[in-house]
């Protein structure tokens, strides 16, 4: 994917895995030499955006993934944000989640004053509804929308997004 703004662009190589890849999240080395193989002689301008990735001091590398916590507080610890509830930065909702979530925190404790247990209980039933809709819409729309399965699949993602990707 090329994403072209402010005089800038962003080379996007994404790849679905069937299994979970053993990378150290700061092994760059490593992550540099896993997309020069997975997106070696695939066609299109690949080769191109290869070497300006080679070339990059920017270089990121991350996997799309959510948290999803069976609780979200033990005792008197209570988790916001991604720590709770990570929807992966595709569906681009996760500062707003994490306000959100402190927003509903805020209003569950104020409303229960010092008991936490119940203003923890109070702010999980009133967010996690929200919280598994988002969620589900992530994997469902950010899926599709980055690494489409299929040529054909990429092709309605270009003509409903209007983008070449
Ligand atoms: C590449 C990328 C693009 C994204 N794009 C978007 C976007 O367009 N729109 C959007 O809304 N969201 C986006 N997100 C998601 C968004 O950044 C996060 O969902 C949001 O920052 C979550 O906020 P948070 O406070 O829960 O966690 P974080 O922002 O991760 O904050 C957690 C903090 O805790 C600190 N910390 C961790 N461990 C410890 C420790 N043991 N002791 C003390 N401190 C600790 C960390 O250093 C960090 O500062 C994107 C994320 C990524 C990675």
């Amino acid at each position: 994917m090329l994403n072209a703004y402010k005089n800038k662009t962003d080379v996007v190589l994404c790849f679905a895995s069937e299994t979970e890849l053993a990378i150290h999240h700061r092994d760059e080395v490593h992550q540099r030499r896993v997309i020069a193989e997975q997106f070696a002689g695939v066609g299109w301008r690949t080769a191109e955006l290869l070497r300006e990735v080679e070339a990059s001091e920017s270089f990121y590398f991350d996997k799309l993934a959510q948290i999803r916590m069976p609780s979200w507080s033990k005792g008197r610890v209570v988790l916001v944000g991604d720590a709770a509830y990570c929807a992966s930065p595709a569906a681009g909702m996760g500062g707003s989640l994490a306000l959100d979530g402190a927003a509903a925190l805020a209003d569950a404790m104020r409303l229960h004053g010092d008991d936490h247990v119940r203003a923890f209980h109070a702010y999980e039933e009133a967010l996690r509804p929200f919280i598994d809709e988002v969620q589900a819409e992530a994997v469902r729309v950010g899926l599709e929308t980055l690494v489409p399965r299929t040529e054909e699949a990429i092709r309605a993602r270009n003509a409903k997004t209007g983008h070449e990707f």
